[in-house]
Order: structure tokens, then C-alpha cells, then sequence
């Protein structure tokens, strides 16, 4: 946690020479076009896209809009067709496959709308491969999952496989997954998606604080009630960002979350 404001700054490959100070994520006239067969899909048509370091986004919009494409791009999961991707000042196009393996690995922590939990790993082994993948010490690694998985409320079910679990339980899994390493940017994907109000509340509370903690934070939602908790909100339609409004960054409902936790 402690090593996440100078991490930004100096030893990420992303973060290298020409990071401005602010600017941690820059798309420009970013275009994404999936072909299949006959057909050609403009999942994003000219983005252009400024995150803030430390800043909160909530991504809006109807299905089919682009949101998980633009969170695949900005995850370094999918590349753009079109225009360009400034990751930390540094355009993530001239980044070596280990160099964005690394950034994956490093800085980025990925809660996935189907959630992609390892079906032959069991909950405890799902949010402990990033860290391993992360060269986390052995001792280092144990308390993180313990911690992260015990935040999500999934403590009592770490010998259990995915498939044993249900829909929000695997949700908070991958929530897990996401938090346990302290990313410096998280991309969440609806994750309050498959949650009852106060599991989704408690997912918001777990983000808010990664987010006080100084991550920078871009998070696909359908409800205004969690979009609230972000800085701004940016409404993608068809592939184009439509609008963008400021968000109130929600105080009056915090007392009600602290006091909301789990159920399993
Ligand atoms: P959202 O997350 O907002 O629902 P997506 O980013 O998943 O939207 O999809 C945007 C558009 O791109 C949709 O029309 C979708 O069908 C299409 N699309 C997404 N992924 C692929 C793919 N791998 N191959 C072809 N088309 C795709
Ligand atoms: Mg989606």
C-alpha cells in the first residue's frame, strides 16, 4: 500500500520518462473494431479518454456500448484498432509483451464482469495466482489473501472450488482477487452486478478505500446509486463517450455502509 504513490511515479516500466504529474491515463481517438466473418463490430469509435492519477470514473451505458472493451484496452488485455494509448506519459503500443505482462502483474488489479475464476483452483488459490504471478513472498502472500478474502466476507469458504459457490459469492471472489494485491489502478467490471444492496454497498466501501489509498479507479456500473460513490461519470454510447457529469462522491449513505458488512 505504502509503495503506491512513489510506485506511479518511478519504477513502472508505464510510469518512464514523460509521465505528467497528473495524467496517469490518456486515450486519444481510440477505435476498436472486432471482425468476424462478414462483419465488423465498432465497439469503440474515437475515444478520447483523460484519467486523472487517483481519480474515481464510473462508466455508464447501455449493453453492447463498449464499456468492457474500453476496460480490455485499458487493462492491457486488447489493443486499440485506431489512435493512442498514453499509460503513465508512455504510449502502451511501444511496451514489449514482458514489459505489459509486468504492468498487468504489477500495477493492475482486473475484477471481471464473468467473473474468470479458475474453475481447478479453489477460492484461497484464485486470489493467491496474482500474487505468486507477482513474485509476493510466501508469508506476504497468506496474509493478503486471508485479509482480502476476510474483506469480501468469503473467509469461510477458502477450500471451496468456484463451481461450489454461487453467482455473488464468486463476484466477491473476484473482488478479492482484484484488492488482495493493492493495484494502483483498478478496472471493475459491474461488480456489484450479481450482489444483494448490501454486499454491493460493502464492495463500494472495500473500493472507496482502495480509492482513498490513492488508486486510481474506473468502474463499469448500471446503477447512479454506486456511480455516485465515483468522481465523475462517463456515459458510453455506441462506442462514443455521449456525456460526462461530475459525480457528488456520496458521504450521506457512508454511515449506512459501515454498518451494512456481509451475508453469505
Ligand atoms: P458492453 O460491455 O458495453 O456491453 P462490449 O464492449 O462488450 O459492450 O461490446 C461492444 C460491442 O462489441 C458489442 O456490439 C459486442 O457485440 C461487440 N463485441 C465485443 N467483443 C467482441 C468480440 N470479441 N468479437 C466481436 N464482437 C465483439
Ligand atoms: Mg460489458
Amino acid at each position: 500500500m505504502t509503495d503506491q504513490s512513489a510506485s506511479a511515479s518511478n519504477s513502472s516500466p508505464a510510469a518512464a520518462k514523460g509521465a505528467t504529474a497528473s495524467s496517469l491515463i490518456k486515450l486519444d481517438g481510440v477505435t476498436k473494431v472486432y471482425y468476424t466473418d462478414e462483419l465488423e463490430t465498432h465497439a469503440l469509435d474515437g475515444i478520447q479518454l483523460d484519467i486523472l492519477e487517483g481519480e474515481y470514473v464510473a462508466i455508464a451505458g447501455p449493453s453492447g456500448g463498449g464499456k468492457t472493451t474500453l476496460l480490455s484496452i485499458l487493462g492491457l488485455l486488447d489493443s486499440p484498432t485506431q489512435g493512442v494509448y498514453m499509460l503513465g506519459g508512455q504510449p502502451v503500443e511501444s511496451l514489449s509483451r514482458s514489459q505489459r505482462a509486468d504492468v498487468r502483474n504489477q500495477r493492475i488489479g482486473f475484477i471481471f464482469q464473468a467473473f474468470n475464476l479458475i474453475g481447478d483452483l479453489t477460492v484461497y488459490e484464485n486470489v493467491e495466482l496474482p500474487l505468486t504471478y507477482r513474485g509476493t513472498p510466501a508469508a506476504e502472500r497468506r496474509s493478503r489473501v486471508n485479509a482480502a478474502l476476510e474483506r469480501v466476507g468469503m473467509s469461510h469458504r477458502t477450500n471451496h472450488y468456484p463451481a461450489q459457490l454461487s453467482g455473488g459469492q464468486q463476484q466477491r471472489v473476484a473482488v478479492a482477487r482484484a484488492v488482495g494485491g493493492d493495484p494502483l489502478i483498478l478496472l471493475a467490471d459491474e461488480p456489484t452486478g450479481n450482489l444483494d444492496s448490501a454486499n454491493g454497498e460493502a464492495i463500494m466501501e472495500l473500493l472507496g478505500e482502495l480509492h482513498s489509498n490513492g488508486a486510481t479507479i474506473c468502474m463499469v456500473t448500471h446503477d447512479p446509486r454506486f456511480a455516485r460513490h465515483a468522481d465523475r461519470s462517463v456515459h458510453l454510447f455506441d462506442g462514443r463517450i455521449v456525456e460526462e457529469e461530475r459525480g457528488e462522491r456520496a458521504d450521506a449513505d457512508k454511515q449506512g455502509l459501515r454498518e451494512s458488512g456481509f451475508v453469505s
